[in-house]
């Protein structure tokens, strides 16, 4: 299959094309390198089956030749207010590549009678007050909160999707993919992992935002990946949630980064960087990814923390 690959060049894509070119896929990546590093995909660079073009995907995309399946990763990820390369200093990019990238990868598609498959988030739950979290669950998003340009524009994602499906009767997948973590994620891009480890490293002390009671479910980047393939050859065109369901407090998670580092500085609470709408709890339901795609994640967190820890040890 020739798969073209928006977001190639960020943290997760760079790893799925990784997985595409073993599984002997051709891959296409295209990246406009707002968020996303050259560096993640330079092993690739010069291979017949893998090209890299720069384009920004809310502007009308153009690519030569067939197209069997298109992914839609394309869009800043990190909710961080603080770093250049979080959603809420990228507010117009994030909404756009949502909503005209999402248009845009649909058209070309359509255009090759390809499969496509959308990157969701469990950000379309919101701060859920249903927990764990199920995909019959709507959500309790706020439409104009400090989140909404990324989870709007990732519920419209959803909504063309569908419509596409059911209209156009492409065949389409939509991953609402929970925290994912692992190697190639940016030093700098203000989520809670990054953020702890390079701390960590450097001995000093973990900023935890808020009281650290609030909780995440942190899944391993190559269980993730696996998740994504399997959902992609499978003929389910609902939403599958995609997270490892083990869910931890942030000091938790704090105190495993500390210990997994030798790092000998405690940690820093910080009651006023709790961004208002950061979700308190999140935890996915994976029942029907493991029913429908036989999948769930392998790799135990101290693991893939120690995998991440070295790939940061290394960039730092
Ligand atoms: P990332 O920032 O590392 O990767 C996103 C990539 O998209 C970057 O390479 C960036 O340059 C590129 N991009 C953004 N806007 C673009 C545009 N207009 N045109 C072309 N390229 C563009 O983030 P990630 O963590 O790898 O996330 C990948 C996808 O998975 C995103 O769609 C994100 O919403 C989704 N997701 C990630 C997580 C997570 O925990 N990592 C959780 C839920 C959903
Ligand atoms: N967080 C933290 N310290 C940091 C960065 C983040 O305590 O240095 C918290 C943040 O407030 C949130 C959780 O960690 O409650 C996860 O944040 P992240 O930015 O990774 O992504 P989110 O899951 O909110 O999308």
């Amino acid at each position: 299959m020739r798969i073209l690959l928006t977001g190639g060049a960020g943290f997760i894509g760079s790893h799925l094309s990784d997985r595409l070119l073993k599984e002997k896929h051709q891959v296409v990546v295209i990246d406009n390198l707002i968020t996303g590093r050259l560096e993640n995909i330079a092993h690739l660079a010069g291979r017949e089956d893998f090209s890299f073009v720069k384009h920004d995907v809310s502007n009308f995309i153009f690519i030569p030749g067939k197209i069997d399946i298109v992914l839609h990763l394309a869009s800043p990820a990190s909710p961080n207010p603080s770093s250049p390369f979080g959603y809420p200093q990228l507010p117009i990019q994030t909404l756009k590549v949502g909503s005209l990238g999402t248009h845009n990868a649909l058209g070309v598609a359509r255009a090759h009678d390809a499969r496509f498959l959308l990157a969701s988030t469990s950000e379309v739950y919101g701060d859920p007050q249903e927990h764990p979290q199920q995909e019959s669950y709507w959500g309790h998003v706020d439409p104009i909160g400090p989140r909404s340009v990324y989870d709007e524009a990732k519920r419209f994602a959803e909504s063309i999707t569908m419509a596409y499906h059911r209209y156009h009767g492409l065949k389409t997948h939509i991953a609402r993919i929970f925290n994912t973590y692992g190697p190639r994620m940016r030093l700098d891009d203000g989520r809670v992992i990054p953020n702890f480890i390079c701390q960590a490293i450097k001995g000093d002390p973990l900023t935890v935002y808020g009281d650290g009671s609030q909780t995440r479910s942190f899944c391993y980047v190559d269980d993730l990946v696996d998740g994504l393939y399997k959902l992609l050859t499978s003929e389910e065109h609902t939403p599958v949630n995609l997270g490892n369901p083990k869910e931890m407090t942030i000091l938790e998670l704090a105190s495993t980064i500390n210990r997994l580092t030798d790092n000998p500085a405690d940690i820093q609470i910080m009651p006023d960087q709790r961004a208002p709408a950061d979700p308190q709890r999140r935890q996915p339901d994976i029942t029907r990814a493991k029913e429908i795609l036989g999948w769930e994640p392998q790799v135990d967190l101290d693991h893939g923390l120690m995998q991440t820890i070295e790939d940061f040890r290394d960039r730092l």
